[in-house]
């Protein structure tokens, strides 16, 4: 049984040599390929893991041409790995590679996939701590309850389950929520969440938000819905209140002209009509998003990379760079990482698109 764990880095070269040591420790006794998914780094991080690929066949190398983001990464690791189980981590450590074993063993055990679950996560501050926790509670409750809490991206998925993910091809990923959406047999373990083994984490506060919105709205229209039932009960309590002017006007004389008031309402309403055509306005432009139908992700380089071209065949959305340097003039380097051709060297032309 060959076990892939695909491992998106950004800037982590200062953790890649413990992760490298931990990963190895742990993967003693299981066949294995470790497939880095370089999404755009600027510090050594690319060059690292090419020497380490020059060295060690097992350890595969993907460069995109630019930084895509996290979810684009796991996606490409996903679609270049052979494995029959696929486990995808986090490069800090945050996810300990200790408990690789445990996920294999369950997953012979018949799971498609196997999802540590976080019970502790003491050395993260307070504000992601209670961000994680709204975050989780928000969009399982517009989900339907189909996401676990404390589950992130740390998974073992089987071969199938990784086909079927492969297959779903939606420009805005929220990897959870597709793994949770396919409804596939899964087994949780316990395991309490590190901090960070160094450099610093990648997901700013903005980056967080508009993750939480993309999980949000790739799996709910609640939030379209919303300014519907919304706009509903503001109306009738518009029409109420413009009764009980007639009436005061018509039968008190009690009318003092309120112009704050009237403002304050106005630009309550003004601001809901806002953020209800906000709403409607980023749907409209995911959707104009997904009609483009880019790729995915942009590779540049791979390091150890085979392409079959069966796998060739099921990878769309996405564009394979191919090698600019003639084929004799290749160093030993340049064969190994350069890019995938269905033979295993490198494809001639100066662009290969796959699929897209
Ligand atoms: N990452 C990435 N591209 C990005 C952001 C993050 O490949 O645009 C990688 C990062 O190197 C790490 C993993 O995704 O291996 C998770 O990121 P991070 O640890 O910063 O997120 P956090 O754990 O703080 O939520
Ligand atoms: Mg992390």
């Amino acid at each position: 049984m060959l076990l892939s764990i695909v491992i998106p880095v950004l800037n982590e070269a200062e953790t890649l040599p413990l992760l490298l040591a931990r990963l190895r420790e742990s993967l003693r006794n299981i066949d294995s390929e470790a497939i880095f998914v370089d999404d755009g780094s600027t510090d050594d991080t690319a060059w690292m893991l090419e020497q380490e690929a020059l060295q060690d066949p097992a350890i595969r190398l993907i460069r995109f041409s630019r930084n895509f983001g996290h979810q684009a990464a796991v996606t490409a690791g996903l679609d270049f790995a052979n494995g029959d189980a696929v486990v995808v981590m986090d490069a800090d450590l945050q996810d300990p590679p200790e408990l690789l074993p445990r996920m294999v063993e369950l997953f012979t055990q018949g799971y498609d996939v196997v999802s540590p679950q976080r019970i502790s996560r003491d050395s993260e501050t307070l504000f992601k701590r209670w961000t994680a926790k709204l975050f989780y509670r928000i969009v399982s409750d517009l989900t339907g309850h189909r996401l676990t809490p404390e589950v992130g991206d740390f998974r073992l998925f089987s071969r199938r389950a990784v086909l079927a993910i492969r297959s779903l091809r939606e420009q805005h990923r929220y990897m959870r929520g597709l793994a949770a959406w396919l409804g596939l047999k899964e087994a949780f373990i316990p395991f309490d969440r590190e901090a960070r083994t160094g450099g610093r984490t990648k997901y700013s506060f903005l980056k967080m938000m508009r993750f939480a919105w993309t999980a949000i709205s790739s799996f709910s229209a609640f939030p379209l819905r919303v300014s519907i039932s919304l706009g509903c009960c503001l109306s009738f309590f518009g029409f109420a209140y413009l009764l009980r002017v007639f009436y005061l006007a018509l039968w008190s004389h009690s009318l003092v002209p309120g112009w704050a008031s009237v403002v304050a309402l106005q630009c309550i309403f003004s601001g809901m009509i806002l953020l209800a055509l906000g709403a409607i306005g980023d749907y409209v432009a995911r959707i104009y998003e997904e009609a483009k139908n880019r790729p995915l992700y942009v590779v540049a380089e791979t390091c150890n990379i085979m392409l079959s071209s069966k796998s060739r065949e099921s990878l769309t959305r996405a564009i394979i760079l191919a090698n600019s340097a003639p084929r004799d003039t290749l160093t030993m380097r340049q064969a190994a990482c350069s890019s995938p051709d269905n033979d295993g060297h490198s494809a001639q032309s100066s662009l290969v698109g796959v699929g897209t």
